[in-house]
């Protein structure tokens, strides 16, 4: 037989990345534990799909953290548990910065006093601002324009600072935008409220909606409107496993961007969402949305290098096919 594999704690694992994280983890041998506190996450898709052992909690919840611990042995934390709509960061940034930077703090004080040294952070293209590059490589400068793409940097900040003084060793990932859903549809996008495109345009071809509105025309683009790199959950997900592995096995503290470099218009998205779902889509054009910057795309070629992540569905036909027959399937 085997040895065991480690026992991995996930924050944030009954919501959309780190779901998806987890059944990559269980598909690898790994245990998991999860911690959530359900303000977005799923209960039932733990219990049905995941079937691995839940805490609901919060990740600010010091003597929570301490038990959880002492009680199981965990070899490595990783951290999807966030506040992520960026409009309400600006009208309540102190809840952003309460949950997604002192819980995250907590955390990790919580995890060194135990002695675990292990961390793989789920930050964000958010962290860029407005970029001067493009494609984005990982030494960008970083201006969010934002409180939540503040309260991301904040941490990467206080993990480079605690690699120095404490010897944490981590993986921190700038997401591009995640979208799509498990190929084989045991899971996917939930969030309430919604606000991605995705799964918007999907709802409006659902019927869910009557329309789809386009935040912004006027933007510099081959169209018009914004353009953003859509990278599949499931390739996260396996990005997330390769950056734990890559821990394990004693590599030092880095950062990585997960995107599939290649950008595509709102306009764009909403086309190919026609394609994929044979419906027509009503598209109501409206002003900007505050704070998008005009495009987001991202250089992966360090993942793809160091850890040899090769995004597996990187099609946005196909990303869209995924996404909508989930969509179907939770809203039938
Ligand atoms: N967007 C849009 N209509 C919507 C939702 C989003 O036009 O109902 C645009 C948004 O302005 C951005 C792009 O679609 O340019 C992707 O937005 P999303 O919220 O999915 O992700 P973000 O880029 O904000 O992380």
């Amino acid at each position: 037989m085997s040895p065991a594999k480690p026992t991995i704690l996930v924050t944030g694992g009954a919501g959309y990345i780190g779901s998806h994280t987890v059944l990559a983890l269980k598909r690898a041998g790994y245990e998991v534990v999860i911690l959530d506190n359900l303000v977005y996450g799923h209960r039932d898709l733990v219990e049905k799909v995941l079937g691995v052992e839940l805490i609901v909690g919060d990740t600010g919840d010091r003597p929570l953290l301490d038990k959880l611990f002492q009680s199981h042995d965990i070899s490595a934390v990783m951290h999807f548990s966030a506040y992520a709509y960026v409009g309400e960061s600006v009208t309540n940034p102190a809840k952003y910065y309460h949950n997604n930077v002192l819980g995250t703090l907590t955390l990790l004080e919580a995890m060194l006093a135990a002695g675990v040294q292990k961390f793989v952070f789920s930050s964000t293209c958010a962290t860029y601002g407005v970029p001067k590059i493009l494609p984005i490589p990982e030494d960008h400068s970083q201006k969010p324009i934002n409180p939540y793409g503040n309260s991301k940097l904040m941490v990467e900040q206080i993990l480079h600072d605690f690699d120095v003084a404490y010897k944490l060793k981590f993986v921190c990932f700038r997401y591009f935008n995640a979208a799509g859903a498990d190929p084989g549809g045991l899971l996917g996008e939930d969030h309430n409220p919604e606000t991605h495109l995705i799964p918007l345009v999907l709802f409006a071809a659902l019927g869910k909606r009557n329309s789809i509105s386009v935040f912004g025309t006027d933007y510099p683009t081959c169209d018009g409107t914004c353009i953003r790199d859509y990278i599949h959950v499931s390739d996260l997900a396996d990005a997330h496993v390769l950056g734990l592995e890559y821990l394990l096995n004693g590599g030092d503290s880095e950062v990585f961007n997960l995107g599939n470099g290649n950008g595509f218009s709102v306009k764009q998205v909403i086309e190919t969402a026609k394609q994929v779902t044979g419906r027509e889509i009503k598209v109501v054009e409206c002003d900007r949305r505050p704070g998008d910057p005009p495009v987001l795309i991202g250089s992966s070629g360090k993942a793809q290098k160091v850890l040899n992540w090769k995004p597996q569905y990187a099609a946005l036909p196909e990303i869209i096919t995924h996404a909508w027959q989930w969509h179907q399937k939770r809203h039938q």
